[in-house]
């Protein structure tokens, strides 16, 4: 019986877990081919996840195990939807499993934040993540003050890159000029900013707690902002999480200042109204304000203005469509039956699957994708057998499809020599590796 044919549309975790998945069992001979826009794989592992976090990031080692199975092919640099059509592929294999995340940050929808140094979290993090699309590096560090909206682990990545003395980080893979811009930073001050008290942060504790393990910071808490009320106080009681991160922050506000060169303040019950400008950012107005019995929040009409330079919003992710895939606009997701199963209109749609960030959501960590890719693996085998009968046709590979229209794809073979000549790089400066963070770069390096 010939080989099932699955397109795996986005190289990140849940893409390569699903990957590992099909291939792993020995009921079914599955190949397997794994697209991404990019010319690298991994996603958010690679370009989200911070550098510093190197126990982390080591789980690339496990992914690549996925890309060198010889039944897995990882094409890259292939935009789905622009290079190829999702008809196009349909057509070519006999099941398209959507794996393309949700990488596009939510907005503040507040007065001046457009303006030049007020920009998003995920720019910032493209930035020292050396992504192939970023411009510059995104948060000006020429300002003593930085703003960080949103009180979720991605703030608290940010706001360490930004307190970390650049000595530190000279062991990760970020790139050069990101290393230089750090070193010059005048950065003192990261203003870490939510809405709700410290009951409603998302923050996992141990991110948390690193904070406060930072060489020469100092994290600053204000003890009326951590003061719960009766609902904070129930759901902290029945959270061992918030119940540690709270007494950490009390721990924090109790702690006089040592004088550190840098601060972190941790701050609650704030939002943000206006990003002062005119012409970039001077200030940020934020407002004071109080969750209401029913959970809303309200502003209470109290203003401060905070010394800043900088905005980074870290206020969430949200999914994007790919051209001729089914779309939730309201929770920007493809829908599914549970089960990894794509709807369309609401019903099942043969031969189509969606795993990870594009399907949950931006939520989870890390391993919540290896079980999304399981459950994708289970459901697409069940179908099997009717699967196999269902494609249209087009025995022709994907890959001269692709060459035919001038894409330069990026082979396993290319990735493997952009890796090398990561480390390379990074060897001649005593680190592990090096990232290369511009597409030609990376084009250039993938043909060795
Ligand atoms: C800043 C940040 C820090 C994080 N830190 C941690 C952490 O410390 N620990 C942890 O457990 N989790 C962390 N996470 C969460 C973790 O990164 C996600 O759970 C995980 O990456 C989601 O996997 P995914 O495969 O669904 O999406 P992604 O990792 O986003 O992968 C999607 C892939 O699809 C590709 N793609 C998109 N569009 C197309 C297209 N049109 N054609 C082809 N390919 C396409 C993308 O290039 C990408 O490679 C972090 C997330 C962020 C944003």
């Amino acid at each position: 019986m010939r080989p099932l044919r699955v397109a795996v549309v986005g190289a990140g975790p849940a893409g390569l877990y699903t990957a590992d998945a099909l291939r792993f069992q020995k009921q079914v001979e599955v190949l397997v081919d794994v697209l991404d826009r990019l010319p690298t794989p991994f996603g958010l592992l690679r370009y989200g996840v911070a550098p510093d976090h190197l126990k982390m990031k080591s789980l690339a080692v496990t992914l690549q195990r996925v890309l060198d199975d010889p039944g897995v092919r990882f094409l890259g640099n292939v935009v789905c939807g622009a290079d190829v059509t999702l008809d196009e592929l349909r057509d070519r294999y006999d099941a398209v499993v959507y794996a393309f995340g949700a990488a596009v940050d939510r907005r503040l929808g507040i007065p001046g934040e457009d303006l030049p140094g007020s920009t998003s979290a995920t720019a910032f993090v493209s930035w020292y993540s050396g992504h192939p699309d970023r411009s510059g590096p995104a948060c000006s560090l020429d300002h003593p003050g930085v703003a960080v909206v949103g009180v979720g682990n991605v703030a608290v990545d940010v706001a360490r890159i930004l307190a970390k003395p650049v000595d530190v980080l000279r062991s990760t893979d970020m790139p050069d000029d990101v290393l230089a811009a750090l070193e010059r930073s005048v950065v003192t001050d990261v203003h870490v900013l939510g809405r709700r008290g410290p009951a409603e942060a998302r923050f996992t504790h141990k991110e948390l707690r690193e904070l406060g393990e930072l060489d020469d910071v100092d994290v600053v808490v204000r003890p009326d902002e951590i003061a719960l009320d009766a609902r904070a106080e129930a759901a902290v009681a029945s959270d061992p999480v918030l119940a540690r991160n709270v007494e950490l922050l009390r721990a924090w506000s109790a702690r006089p200042p040592t004088g550190a060169a840098r601060r972190i303040h941790l701050r609650f019950g704030l939002r943000p109204v206006e990003v002062l400008g005119p012409d970039r950012v001077v200030g940020l107005r934020v407002e004071r304000c109080r969750v209401e019995n029913d959970g809303t929040v309200r502003g209470t009409g109290e203003v401060e203005q905070l010394d800043v330079g900088a905005v980074l919003r870290a206020v969430g992710y949200r999914g994007t469509p790919i051209d001729g895939v089914p779309f939730d606009e309201r929770t920007g997701t493809v829908p599914t039956d549970g089960s990894a199963r794509v709807l369309r209109d609401g019903a099942l749609s043969p031969g189509e699957y969606a795993v990870g960030w594009i399907m949950r959501g931006p939520t989870g960590v890390l391993g919540t994708n290896r079980a999304d890719g399981q459950d994708a693996a289970d459901a697409l085998l069940a179908d099997a057998a009717s699967l196999r009968g269902s494609r249209a046709g087009a025995d022709d590979d994907l890959l001269e499809l692709l060459e035919s229209r001038g894409v330069q794809v990026v082979s396993t073979n290319g990735w493997s020599a952009i890796d090398a000549a990561e480390v390379l790089l990074g060897g001649e400066q005593g680190r592990p590796r090096t990232k290369i963070a511009d597409r030609d770069g990376l084009l250039a390096a993938s043909r060795g």
